[in-house]
């Protein structure tokens, strides 16, 4: 079986089920993904994901904003108020995305902080997006070193980084990315995470892995993550989705 550790699912496009959220989650179902966690990046749309966490025992959920966001401000009390429903197993996804959004960089690292105080104050771990950010996003890690964790999610950066990162006590989670033809860099970054810090992800809506490329992602197509990441390693995707699931778990502890 295979957990989803991250995927939109209020950003799916539903036209192909029938406006039926139930039916692409058991396309995913049937092909062994069987845990979702819904990526809530819209304070606004809360009680409509608190909702579709509510209606099945397999989705969980976080919050937070997002550094590619529309946001200009972040309300911290807010934040802390929709984090501390005992639904919401994260924080995030938050971080920093300097390659798509530099002009954004003082509000995205305000944002991140509030997110990684009410984590630590919650004591819920934190979903993390980086891009073109290293120095930015693993300082302000380490500030929180020892009353936060998490995982860094869609992870396209470096080894260096990754392992910095996993040091520190992080998870390292791999998208559709790892299958693209231009990643022999994260393939060979995805050799190394050592496996109990390993996640598997979609992000669906957005990046479909190969052979998808181009279509709408959705969780049904995690058990290509598996696949490739299993060759990488030389292992087989059972004991990919085995053990990627139990990493899951124990970050982020969700209630069966
Ligand atoms: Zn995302």
């Amino acid at each position: 079986m295979f957990v989803d550790s991250h995927c939109h699912l209020d950003h799916l496009d539903l036209e192909p089920y029938n406006n039926n959220l139930d039916l692409a989650l058991d396309a995913a179902r049937e092909r062994g993904v069987k845990g979702f966690l819904l990526i809530g990046i819209d304070f606004n749309k809360f009680p409509q994901l608190i909702e579709i966490e509510s209606k099945y025992s397999d989705v969980w959920l976080s919050i937070g904003c997002h550094p590619l966001g529309n946001e200009t401000h972040i309300d911290k009390d807010l934040l802390t108020k929709l984090a501390s429903n005992a639904k919401v197993v994260a924080l995030g996804e938050t971080g920093l995305d300097y390659h798509y959004a530099a002009e954004k960089k003082e509000f995205q690292k305000t944002a991140f902080e509030a997110h990684m105080q009410v984590a630590s104050d919650l004591q819920k771990p934190v979903i993390i997006h980086t891009r073109s950010a290293v120095q930015d996003t693993l300082d302000l890690m380490r500030e929180y070193q020892d009353k936060v964790v998490g995982v860094l999610h869609c992870f396209t950066e470096d080894w260096q980084m990754a392992k910095t990162a996993i040091d520190m006590g992080y998870y390292v989670s791999l998208s559709g990315i790892v299958t693209f033809k231009n990643a022999d860099a994260l393939r060979e970054v995805a050799k190394k995470i050592p496996a109990e810090r390993l996640l598997i992800e979609t992000d669906s809506p957005w990046l479909a892995p190969v052979p998808y490329r181009g279509k709408q992602n959705e969780p049904k197509y995690l058990p290509e993550v598996a696949k490739c990441v299993a060759e990488l390693r030389d292992t087989t995707p059972e004991k990919i989705g085995e053990t990627t699931t139990e990493n899951f778990y124990r970050l982020f502890q969700p209630s069966c």
